[in-house]
């Protein structure tokens, strides 16, 4: 059993994206399960010292050691690569080290960096604190603003990053744009996609080179394991990612690559119900006499509008509203929901509301969280698999109490 044997991951790219959820990637053993089997396992054994020397050579396509590939792992790549129509990818043990290597590892003393300031809280901090103590210089700016990104390119800058819709304000960043100009500056587009997902967004086919995902969000989608994936050409997985990851060893467990395998199935499913609801609830708490701001990217009155046509197939599960009476309004709406719970997460399959100033953004100075829209009183949602009914009564009375 091996990659290349893998007939169904060839056949599986001409179909639609559903189907490739479901199939892509599967590899069987002898015992021709249905389900995919878990692969715990550490090494693997060779029928002859002779077979050992070519897998270390590579001249036999099979696996080595679970920290460089695993059968689980790549399936999951695999069903990843084709779902995202990219030429290859690698997977890492959490969102965080697919961000951190794919903006790392191409890098080094004396490069540049450009990053939007709207971005997840820890991203902010690998591009703010951590490259610059490495002699890498970033320079943040206000990503909607092409013109500060014109600005900020320099002869030595290699990386534009970007998430899109940001978290948690949910800002709309044109990547087709921001591609073109980092392609003109001889710089490279890496874009989160964590919040846009695979099923509504494809940043490599509007431009981008490189694509990251914490899978840990709606790949699982069920709260239960934490993982990570780059996705780019082959060129770049095997010039710049592929060494990195083997020598330092942030790899995925093939029990969570498993885990988001099966994840990957109902994907699309979970996907289209949370984005469904979402925009339910938009809706029904848009004009809601206790909120004083309302974001939401399906909506035609996103400052974004325009663009969420053009890159997006869909809104999002997420919705980012601003309610009366700044910290305390919020805490009282969030301690007042029976539903929804009070987390830091999301793409769940339970309906999550996080007060980002005072959790994934409390790092951040008051003036910077203010720069980025992130008031005292704002209130990120992300939408679960409950029925919207119940989920927009339970803001509806918990709104009472603000
Ligand atoms: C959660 C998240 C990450 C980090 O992922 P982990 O799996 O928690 O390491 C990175 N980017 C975005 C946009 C996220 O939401």
């Amino acid at each position: 059993m091996s990659e290349s044997k893998s007939s169904e991951s060839k056949s599986a790219a001409r179909y639609r994206p559903e189907t490739r959820l479901v199939h892509s990637g599967t590899l069987r053993s002898q015992f021709g399960e249905t389900s995919e089997a878990i692969f715990l396992t550490q090494g693997f054994v060779y029928a002859t010292a002779e077979e050992c020397e070519a897998r270390f050579k590579g001249e036999d396509p099979g696996f080595l050691y679970s920290r460089f590939s695993n059968p689980d792992i790549s399936m999951f790549e695999r069903r990843m690569i084709e779902l995202e129509g990219a030429g290859a990818a690698r997977a890492t043990a959490t969102g965080m080290a697919a961000v951190t290597t794919a903006i790392l590892a191409p890098l080094k003393a004396g490069d540049h960096v450009v990053a939007s300031k709207a971005m997840f809280g820890s991203c902010r901090y690998v591009v703010e604190d951590l490259l610059p103590r490495y002699g890498i210089q970033s320079t943040l700016v206000d990503g909607l603003d092409l013109d500060q990104w014109k600005k900020a390119i320099r002869p030595n800058t290699k990386t534009c990053f970007l998430e899109s819709p940001t978290n948690p304000t949910l800002d709309v960043l044109d990547i087709g744009a921001i591609a073109e100009i980092a392609h003109q500056g001889g710089a490279r587009l890496i874009v989160d996609n964590v919040f846009a997902t695979p099923i509504w967004q494809s940043p490599l086919s509007l431009g981008a080179d490189v694509v990251v995902y914490s899978a840990t969000k709606h790949i699982d989608g069920q709260g239960r394991c934490l993982g990570g994936i780059i996705l780019s050409s082959e060129a770049f997985i095997t010039e710049h990612i592929h060494n990195f990851l083997r020598q330092t060893g942030p790899s995925m467990s093939p029990f969570n690559a498993w885990v988001l395998l099966k994840g990957l199935e109902t994907l699309a499913v979970r996907v289209r119900a949370q984005t469904e609801t979402a925009a339910k609830i938009a809706d029904a708490l848009a004009s809601h006499p206790k909120i004083t701001r309302l974001i939401y990217p399906g909506r035609a009155d996103h400052p974004q509008a325009a663009t969420v046509k053009k890159q997006m197939r869909s809104g999002s599960t997420l919705i980012g509203f601003e309610v009366k009476g700044g910290k305390a309004g919020a805490f009282r709406c969030l301690n007042g929901l029976k539903i929804s719970r009070i987390s830091n997460n999301l793409g769940d399959a339970k309906s999550l509301v996080t007060h980002p100033a005072t959790t994934t953004h409390q790092r951040l100075t008051p003036e910077a969280r203010a720069e980025l829209g992130i008031s005292e009183g704002f209130i990120r949602f992300s939408a679960g698999l409950e029925h919207a009914d119940d989920l927009i009564e339970d803001f509806v009375q918990a709104l009472e109490t603000v």
